[in-house]
């Protein structure tokens, strides 16, 4: 038999930084010497476009609806530093589950055993996590990924999203599913954010793989249509990309989260209000601060 492919799902809620955290932890691989393929299961398809000049690709949906059998090269492209590209694709606007495309790329991948033939170390799936559907959960549930790792910053939002994540991960944690390996915080610059994430993990009992702040870097290597491993590989950003790459390969230790019920999620997020109102009036000072 040949060596065990790592497989890891990247989810978070819309807009967070999923596929710019995802296609540059892809990118950092790569650089590194890496095998490595990216699965966008987001219905936008956008997974991929930086590590492919700003390129859209077919998707497998697309692609399976036009001709019942498809070849690898029709569905696979290859990407920055030789990643594999593939976009599983979604439903019209409105019509049919949008998890669909998720459980039709990864049956047509192994169909294709394209796993092994591409002799693949590490397979990147990324991931809308704050729709609550099945298909959605079919990384998790099917144990397809082992490890979960989800993208949240310090918005309630993000942190609601990554709270049902968890719920889902512990669901199905007893029965062969995906474990979480932790989050991944991004956008966190002012130090209060980086205190609120803190808060949740440890009441969640996960842990932080990185904080990554919200950069301009990021953006101007989005304009040129690149992750910023390859636009900027010398800048700051890089590097926390490259760190945060190396952490998750060698991650093995993944474990079952302690979601909050909904009820606690609540009051967690009014007491910290009433703390950054406090912050705000300088009638408290921030601990992260350090002032
Ligand atoms: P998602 O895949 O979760 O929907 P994206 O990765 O597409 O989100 O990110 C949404 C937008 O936020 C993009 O324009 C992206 O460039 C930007 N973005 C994400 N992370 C950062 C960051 N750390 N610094 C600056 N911009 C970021
Ligand atoms: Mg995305």
């Amino acid at each position: 038999m040949g060596k065990k492919i790592k497989q890891i799902a990247i989810y978070g809620k819309g807009g967070i930084g999923k596929s710019t955290t995802a296609s540059n932890i892809s990118a950092a691989l790569a650089r590194a010497g890496y095998r490595v393929m990216q699965v966008g299961c987001d219905p936008k398809s956008d997974s991929t476009n930086t590590l492919r000049g700003g390129k859209y690709i077919p998707t497998v949906l697309d692609t399976l609806r036009e001709k019942p059998r498809v070849q690898p090269d029709e569905v696979i492209f290859k990407g920055f530093g030789g990643v594999y590209c593939v976009e599983a694709g979604g439903p019209a606007p409105g019509v049919g589950c949008a998890g669909r495309g998720i459980i039709t790329a990864v049956q047509l991948l192994k169909q294709l055993h394209v796993f092994e033939d591409l002799d693949l170390d590490i397979v990147i799936y990324d991931v809308l996590g704050d729709v609550v559907c099945g298909g959605f959960a079919v990384p998790i549930r099917e144990g397809i990924a082992e490890h979960v790792f989800t993208v949240c910053s310090a918005d309630f939002m993000a942190i609601y999203a990554a709270n049902n994540l968890f719920k889902g991960i512990k669901k199905y944690s007893r029965s062969g599913g995906a474990l979480l390996g932790g989050l991944i915080a991004n956008s966190v610059n002012a130090p209060y954010a980086r205190e609120i994430i803190d808060d949740f993990v440890q009441r969640t009992r996960t842990r932080v793989m990185a904080y990554i702040p919200r950069s301009v870097t990021v953006t101007q290597s989005e304009l040129q249509g690149k992750t910023t491993i390859e636009a900027a590989p010398e800048s700051e950003q890089a590097r926390i990309y490259t760190d945060l790459a190396r952490r998750i390969a060698e991650h093995e230790d993944s474990r079952e989260p302690f979601p909050l019920e909904i009820k606690e999620l609540r009051e967690w997020a009014a007491g910290w209000a009433d703390h950054l109102l406090a912050l705000e009036r300088g009638e408290i000072r921030s601990l992260a601060a350090g002032i």
